[in-house]
């Protein structure tokens, strides 16, 4: 699992949850396919509206995972997640957008901040990164949603940017987790998408490596892992979870592994 996450279980919910070196700031969790209501391609814990599930077995599952972790949905916000790079600095008039139904998620987004206290971020996942990043000082929270597009668009990167703007954070500050997300055992792309990779991490075998003539591996959580450092983040200071969503067939939803019909995953990350 890596150093920096524990796996839990509450209410017949399994749900994996940060280790934070401080208490009382923060809490942040990430759900496993584990004890929902779902049928499969969804079954069980199907956490996204999007995905063709029933909407009724969707709000039970959000409302038994939340439970299960003590958040009170009226202070959950969701963003749209569109695959781009915009950051939305939320606070409570936002909560409960997202939650009920995808049509109010906020708009555009694929990564939110907040410095208040009691908000919870959220995001869905299968496969793409999930992007923890709390300001121990500061006492900011952000969390963002990358799959390959939202990280060659950095928005690790853009996320705490913007937190050093609205907040006053500062890299070193910051402690990060990178949660479970498809591994560089599974994650195969083409060559443009690889030489997208190529041209930001030059020479870096940790992040991609040519399978076959034409087929790459290229490895997410490294590059977003990278570009946290390269942003002011001590390399001590990022956690990544090593499972990979898509060997952990009991525990995960995996986009690739299930041909793109399957359940979604939800981060949370919230301030106390
Ligand atoms: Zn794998």
């Amino acid at each position: 699992m890596g150093k920096g996450f524990r796996i839990n279980q509450s209410r017949g919910i399994k749900y994996l949850e940060l280790l934070l070196p401080k208490k009382g700031i923060c809490r942040g969790y990430f759900s496993t396919r584990e004890g929902g209501i779902s049928t499969n391609p969804y079954g069980s814990l199907n956490l996204g509206f999007h995905v063709g599930d029933d909407g009724d077995r969707v709000l039970t599952n959000r409302e038994l995972f939340l439970r299960s972790v003590g958040v009170p949905p009226e202070m959950v916000v969701v963003p749209e997640q569109v695959h781009g790079s915009n950051i939305v600095n939320v606070c409570k008039t936002h909560g409960g957008k997202g939650v009920f139904q995808m049509n109010d998620a906020v708009r555009g987004a694929d990564a939110l901040i907040t410095k208040e206290p009691g908000v919870v971020l959220a995001a869905l996942y299968a496969d793409c990164v999930p992007i923890y990043i709390v300001d121990l000082e500061n006492k900011g929270i952000g969390l963002a949603h990358a799959g390959w597009r939202g990280t060659i668009q950095n928005i690790a990167g853009k996320m705490l940017n913007k937190m050093e703007v609205d907040f006053g954070t500062v890299g070193d500050d910051c402690i990060a987790y990178i949660g479970p997300s498809i591994g560089f055992c599974c994650y195969e792309v083409g060559s443009d998408t690889a030489q997208d990779f190529v041209s930001l991490f030059p020479y870096d075998d940790n992040i991609y490596k040519e399978k076959t003539k034409g087929k790459y591996y290229v490895n997410l959580k490294e590059a977003n892992a990278k570009i946290l450092v390269d942003s002011g983040i001590d390399s001590r200071r990022i956690f990544v979870c090593d499972l990979c969503t898509s060997c952990s067939e009991e525990l995960f939803f995996s986009y690739r592994r299930d041909g793109g019909k399957t359940g979604r995953m939800a981060a949370l990350l919230g301030l106390q």
